[in-house]
């Protein structure tokens, strides 16, 4: 008779933890599954896979707009967000269907109830105790919102899929990924925006030229950005929610969404009571193995704060399945991981920014191209595109590259092989142009706008 009821039991089913499972079970692990939400976890419910359905609504509006430029009458179009909002439940519905099918036919046996550890080897899910060789926790992260008072009032991204209707005024407090990403969603469907961050300009983290660019960028398109400003306190009128600013400033809204970050969901899991070691900040330790500080635990994901991206949490689920029950080790190397912000315009990014790369290399060359896109020489939209080429001076491997423009994501998504694999700005400079295109800029670039450590 078998000592364990499972040799896996997962806490958590979004991307992390169904890989896990998925491939556990694949190489002949016995595995349960336990969550409290809706299978899929936030990228695909109430994350990634939503926010692009909503990008990609929004950017209509400029395509009606730029089409006339190309001859096109398009009328006066009308947008639902009733339509809209149907239209990403049936999608959302979709998938998860499908991962409910994925785990199925994978043979993990699903709890669609919250787990909770006893101690390392035992989970309380719903009104069982299981028990479990190995438990992998992959509960992701939460929004997390300053307490000023009325923070009551303020919706996170969780709530925004969900609105009935679309707010006519909207303020989105944060300069991050969601805030900058909503912001783009809510001014192109119509709504007015107010962005309030509390830095110089948005994307704290992102390179410097990306962050310039990026901020201009979405104040050409409308957004009424607040920078170097906080909000005080929320209250509810007579006629929707009042922020008081920093400096004494009113402003009236129909909706507040607050991204102001995001921490691991950790609370009630019992993991200090399993003998976990969890930093203040509630994030789960780990080694680059996933493994925590007890032996047969593991965490992967949001819930271990390492890079905190779906695509990472997958790598980190199947590795561990494979290090533990595939028989063959597989430690995580976090480098050169390429990200994307889906703001308007959006950007991809790989590698070291200007900043990191001096502090971490010293001598570096930097090339870069500002330019109007193609495409808005008839559109006539005011739009400029940033690329941008970090290079180790002494090895001349492309150690960084930016993007802000059309389709960046995708760009970078295919430079980020190269950047990953050290290639040199000399194989770059080999490389054919594909003509015309905004992204042979990156193979054509010939002279650095300026260099660092060369004294
Ligand atoms: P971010 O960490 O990206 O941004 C948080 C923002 O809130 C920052 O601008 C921060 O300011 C600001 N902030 C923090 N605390 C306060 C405060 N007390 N008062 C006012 N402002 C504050 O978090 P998000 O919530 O945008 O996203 C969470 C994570 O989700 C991201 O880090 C990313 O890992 C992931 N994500 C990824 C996406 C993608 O891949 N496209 C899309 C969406 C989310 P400051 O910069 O000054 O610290």
């Amino acid at each position: 008779m078998k000592k364990y009821d499972f040799d896996l039991f997962v806490i958590g089913a979004g991307s992390g933890g169904v890989r896990a499972a998925r491939i556990a079970a694949g190489h002949g692990a016995s595995v349960g599954i336990c969550e409290e939400s809706r299978v899929g976890g936030t990228c695909v419910i109430r994350g990634c896979v939503p926010k692009k359905l909503l990008v990609y609504a929004s950017h209509f509006a400029e395509d009606f707009e730029d089409a006339r430029g190309f001859g096109w009458d398009v009328g006066t179009p009308r947008f639902s967000w009733p339509d809209l909002i149907g239209a990403k439940d049936r999608e959302i519905n979709r998938l998860n269907q499908i991962y409910l099918g994925l785990l199925s036919d994978a043979g993990v046996r699903l709890y669609q109830e919250r787990g909770e550890c006893v101690d390392s080897h035992h989970i309380r899910v719903g009104d069982q105790t299981i028990s479990a060789e190995y438990i992998l926790i992959a509960t992701g992260g939460r929004p997390w919102l300053p307490e000023i008072p009325g923070i009551e009032h303020a919706i996170s991204s969780n709530e925004a899929f969900d609105l009935e209707e679309l707010p006519s005024r909207v303020a989105i407090v944060g300069g991050g990924f969601i805030a900058c990403e909503f912001a783009g969603i809510f001014s192109g469907l119509g709504s007015s925006v107010t962005q309030i961050y509390r830095g110089d300009a948005v994307l704290r983290g992102f390179d410097h030229d990306v962050r310039r660019v990026v901020t201009a960028e979405m104040i050409k398109k409308g957004i009424d950005l607040r920078l170097e400003m906080q909000v005080e306190s929320i209250r509810q009128t007579g006629n929707g929610l009042e922020l008081s600013l920093q400096g004494g400033e009113a402003l009236e809204v129909d909706q507040v969404l607050y991204a102001t970050g995001r921490v691991p969901n950790v609370r009630g899991l019992g993991l200090r009571d399993a003998g976990l070691e969890v930093r203040a900040d509630g994030r789960v330790v780990v080694d680059e193995l996933s493994q925590s500080s007890v032996e047969h635990i593991y965490a992967v994901g949001d819930v271990t704060s390492r890079v905190n991206l779906t695509p990472v949490a997958i790598y980190e689920g199947h590795a561990f399945a494979d290090s533990v029950f595939g028989g063959q080790l597989r430690p995580v190397n976090h480098e050169f991981g390429p990200s994307a912000v889906f703001s308007q315009p959006p950007v991809g990014s790989v590698g070291y920014s200007e900043e990191d790369a001096v502090n971490h290399i010293g001598v570096i060359d930097v090339y870069l191209s500002e330019f109007r896109p193609m495409k808005h020489t008839l559109s006539g939209r005011d739009e400029t595109a940033m690329m941008k080429l970090i290079v180790d001076h002494e090895s001349q491997k492309v150690v960084g590259l930016h993007i802000v423009g059309t389709d960046a994501p995708e760009i970078v998504q295919g430079f980020a092989v190269a950047v990953k694999s050290g290639l040199t700005k000399q194989q770059f400079d080999t490389t054919i142009g594909i003509h015309p295109t905004a992204a042979e800029e990156l193979v054509t670039m010939r002279n650095p706008a300026r260099s660092h450590g060369r004294d």
